[in-house]
């Protein structure tokens, strides 16, 4: 093997002590989540590259240029999930899952894949968490939604949150939205940027959330989709900010924000830090309603709302470092000597299988070494062991912050360690 072969670009190794910052994160989503009734669900990292083109939209930037894609050694097109909306529905679909209840709430924790530009905070494999609820139209599902995933961040010490909510209507206000907006735009197509000019024909929508300082001048002006939006949507809308104001849970209403993909209908937020450390990937959590996705991947009318929020985003906004989220150990076991070390390996053991974070010394090593380590890694407590504790059956607790010691009979460390534990 080359010895310089590297992860392909845009797609890290994630490494301790950074991991017990992720999992810390993903434990406090699980935790959260279970608690509003939502239970994981696993779908294939790899689906039909149809599943993508029919549900996200063909004219999206996702499906247009960001999905690897390849055929199977039977010719078949597949895709690396670019998001997993897609893949929950058409799982929702095919078992059915409609029959088992009026409502059902799904999380997932998972690798996406889009072959997109990096920069910090933006990644060609990344990772999502994300919720989805199927067969509720009630407004207070999108609202209970996002208190819980504001919540999410704002207990684990995440500053400077905005959430930002707007509605881009349903299948009859769209329409009428959209023409307006190229009524608006097409006098001025020259002046907007390449890509705008293209989704002018296209997707004239995503042109709102378009950065060109030239695009954004131009939108400035253009018709509020809020404007467009019929009786049914407005009530919608309204009721979701009342439900929203009784939950305790500041918004603003921002009629950009439009979402890139096209099955949203409806509410559509994104919740934003703009604390320094996301730069300009500041969007934590982006979700919305999407009432017509199941039906248009062949499954009934069915309702649904969900959100998606990327981890490397997440861990990039909380607060501290790694190493203050990682486990550390409770006692460290240090040995003078071949009998000792024989001893304290097999105490180490039957005090893990009892429950406790031991750490012990392999290495045949002085005892400055093995107390050296135990303070690199953190122990609360050392357990020094050598011939004269064998024979008098008597062991000394060290507590390492406090630097005092306590002297108890070996066959009480267990009692003693459990009392100590936090
Ligand atoms: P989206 O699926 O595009 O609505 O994105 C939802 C969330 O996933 C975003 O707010 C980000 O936190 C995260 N995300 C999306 N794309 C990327 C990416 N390429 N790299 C890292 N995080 C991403």
């Amino acid at each position: 093997m080359s010895s310089n072969i590297k992860s392909p670009r845009g797609m890290n190794d994630l490494l301790p002590p950074d991991s017990a910052k992720w999992l810390y994160f993903e434990n406090a989503c699980r935790t959260l989540f279970e608690r509003y009734g939502y239970a994981e669900v696993r779908t294939p990292m790899v689906e039909s590259t149809a599943l993508f083109a029919r549900g996200i939209g063909e004219s999206t930037d996702i499906v247009e240029k960001e999905m690897y894609t390849f055929p199977d050694l039977k010719g078949r097109s597949l895709t690396m999930r670019p998001e997993m909306t897609a893949g929950c529905a058409r799982s929702y679909i095919q078992h059915a899952v409609y029959k088992r209840g009026p409502i059902t709430r799904w999380f997932y924790i998972g690798p996406m894949f889009r072959y997109e530009r990096m920069q910090t905070g933006r990644y060609r494999q990344f990772h999502q968490v994300g919720v989805e609820a199927f067969g509720s139209d009630s407004a207070s599902v999108d609202a209970e939604q996002i208190a819980m995933v504001y919540a999410l961040y704002s207990q684990l010490g995440v500053k400077d949150l905005d959430l930002y909510i707007n509605s881009v209507g349903d299948a009859e206000d769209r329409p009428r939205y959209r023409q307006a907006l190229v009524d608006f735009l097409t006098p001025m197509r020259d002046k907007l940027c390449a890509d705008c000019q293209r989704r002018l024909e296209k997707n004239p929508l995503r042109i709102l959330d378009c950065k060109v300082p030239g695009c954004i001048e131009i939108v400035a002006g253009a018709p509020s989709v809020l404007d467009a939006l019929g009786e049914r949507s407005r009530a919608q809308f309204d009721a979701v900010q009342s439900h929203l104001s009784s939950y305790g849970v500041a918004f603003t209403v921002d009629t950009r924000i439009v979402r890139g993909l096209d099955y949203y209908t409806g509410t559509v937020f994104e919740l934003k830090s703009s604390s320094g450390t996301l730069g300009t990937q500041s969007t934590l959590v982006g979700g919305g309603r999407y009432d017509n996705l199941v039906e248009s991947l062949g499954g009934p009318p069915t309702p649904g709302v969900g959100f998606a929020l990327g981890i490397e985003r997440a861990v990039l906004s909380l607060p501290g470092e790694a190493g203050d989220y990682a486990n550390k150990p409770l006692a460290f076991l240090a040995a003078r000597g071949d009998a000792a070390r024989e001893h304290a390996l097999a105490l180490a053991h039957r005090l893990r299988l009892a429950g406790l974070r031991i750490e012990v010394e392999h290495r045949q090593v002085g005892m400055k070494a093995q107390f050296k380590r135990a303070d690199k890694l953190g122990a609360r407590f050392v357990i020094a062991l050598g011939d004269d504790e064998l024979s008098s059956g008597q062991i000394k607790i060290r507590d390492m912050s406090q630097g005092s010691e306590t002297e108890i009979a070996l066959d009480a460390v267990e009692s003693e360690l459990k009392r100590r534990a936090p």
